[in-house]
């Protein structure tokens, strides 16, 4: 005999379509008037124009990591 469905289930709905999450690119940039500032640490051994990651610790002190070469540096 075939379960009948009780009258708790509830048709599911379409799924409303999440909002496209913009990627944060103003994070590393700061446009003011016609000159752009660029926020962020460099790396040392790649130069400017390569960002390092900053990762903050629970002790409050700062982490810069590259991502291209692996240097870390504490601040
Ligand atoms: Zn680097």
């Amino acid at each position: 005999m075939a379960k009948k469905k009780g009258a708790n289930s509830v048709k599911k709905g379409k799924k409303a379509h999440k909002k496209t999450v913009r990627v944060k690119v103003n994070k590393f940039y700061e446009v003011s008037g016609a000159s752009v500032t660029r926020k962020g640490k460099d790396c040392p051994k790649c130069g400017t124009g390569v960002k390092m990651g900053s990762h903050k610790t629970k002790d409050g002190q700062v982490r810069y990591a590259c991502g291209k070469c692996g240097t870390t540096v504490w601040e």
